[in-house]
């Protein structure tokens, strides 16, 4: 079967990963290969054993790509022969309110039946191993922190490498990919079977498939409007920080989450810090960076860990989420009328945590 797969970010990257190994794949992406729409915006924290819920088809969904991470990355390591930048070392998620850390106990007992190890840490033995959090407090409301959750299953990864690391293993198994290449319509079989896709279509070239996977983020939605089936997915932005300390920290280095804030360590000196979540005054309308929005992130990273304080700046930058419009993310599902087009996208703040498990229910959908 040859599958075409519009998008190449993570979500697609993945997708075509899993079905090279099976199928004749075939990716376009309207960018070059060294130019990423929200998997390059993205800081990689994998967060599903510390979310607060404690069911539902959004938490099983987290907690089972979370699981396929652990396989998928020494996989790719081996068939890529790379070192992936993968943090193991779990994310630290501070709290500020007594209740709230004492409802963790209750989280804590649901995720070791879902297999899952939480630890609950009150302040002292917080500043026991992590004495550069001793200041921790809210920015606004200056309250400090009481304790925190630990899970040391949690994980973060860099999405651009992950993303090139799955582009390459689909290469090594076959799956051709094309980039500065938009695909801009399609052809079905025939005027009396207009629900079965034979052609994806760029301005120059015809190419023939089997089926349609839509992994192309915010760029999904214009697609479904080609086929008069427009699914809504809107941006939501996101702007983020990359600091270098001016002292090195010593390990345990897990990614450090609260006030809306996640500090993500990438070596021992430098971090980024992210993100803002900044919507439209319209639906749909375009979103502009605001830089007070920036600048309260960065005060909430510094009232968190104080030793920001006088770190440098090396970049700030900024992305768009694709989110889809009054439904749950994300979005993994056929194309209503269609027999052979799958929608991968709207995966909002999760896309890459989500990345393996959508490549998995979209091989279901395709063998359904
Ligand atoms: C600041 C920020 C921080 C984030 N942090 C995290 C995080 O910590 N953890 C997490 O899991 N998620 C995070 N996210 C969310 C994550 O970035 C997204 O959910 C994810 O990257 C979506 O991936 P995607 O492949 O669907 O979309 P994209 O990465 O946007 O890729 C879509 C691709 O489709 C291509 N395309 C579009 N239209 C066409 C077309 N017509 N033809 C061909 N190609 C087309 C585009 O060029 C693009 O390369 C963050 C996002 C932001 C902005």
């Amino acid at each position: 079967m040859r599958i075409g797969i519009i998008g190449c970010g993570v979500v697609g990257a993945a997708i075509a990963f899993d079905l090279s190994q099976t199928h004749q794949v075939i990716v376009w992406d309207a960018q070059s290969q060294h130019q990423w729409q929200a998997t390059g915006a993205a800081l990689g924290v994998l967060m599903a054993a510390i979310t607060p819920k404690l069911k539902g088809k959004h938490l099983k969904l987290r907690l089972e790509s979370l699981q396929l991470y652990e396989t998928l990355i020494p996989e790719l390591e081996a068939i890529t022969v790379l070192s992936l930048p993968y943090n193991r070392q779990g994310i630290l998620r501070l709290c500020f309110d007594g209740d709230e850390l004492n409802r963790w106990h209750k989280t804590q007992q649901v995720r070791a039946q879902q297999g899952f190890h939480l630890e609950i840490l009150e302040r002292e033995q917080l500043l026991h191993t992590y004495s550069h959090l001793s200041t921790a407090h809210l920015w606004e409301s200056k309250e400090s922190v009481v304790g925190a959750v630990y899970s040391p299953q949690d994980r973060q990864i860099d999405p651009v490498a992950l993303s090139t690391a799955l582009i390459t293993a689909a290469q090594k198994k076959g799956a051709e990919f094309y980039f500065n290449t938009p695909i801009t319509g399609f052809k079905p079989s025939s005027e009396n079977d207009p629900q079965f896709l034979t052609h994806a279509c760029s301005s120059t070239e015809s190419y023939p498939v089997d089926w349609i996977i839509l992994a192309a983020g915010l760029g999904s939605m214009p697609l479904t409007t080609t086929l008069k089936q427009t699914v809504p997915i809107y941006p939501v932005l996101g702007q983020a920080l990359h600091l270098r300390r001016q002292t090195p920290l010593l390990e345990p280095m897990p990614v450090v989450n609260g006030d809306q804030v996640h500090i993500v360590p990438i070596n021992a000196s430098e971090v980024w810090v992210g993100a803002t979540v900044e919507f439209p005054t319209e639906v749909g309308e375009a979103v502009e960076a605001d830089p007070n929005q920036l600048t309260n992130l960065h005060q909430r990273a510094i009232a968190l860990d104080a030793s920001l304080a006088n770190a440098n700046i090396l970049k700030t930058w900024s992305g768009l989420r694709p989110r889809p419009h009054e439904r749950p993310a994300p979005i993994i599902e056929r194309l209503p009328d269609y027999r052979n087009v799958v929608v991968a996208s709207g995966h909002y703040r999760n896309g890459v945590l989500l990345a393996p498990i959508t490549a998995q229910k979209v091989r279901q959908l395709l063998s359904n």
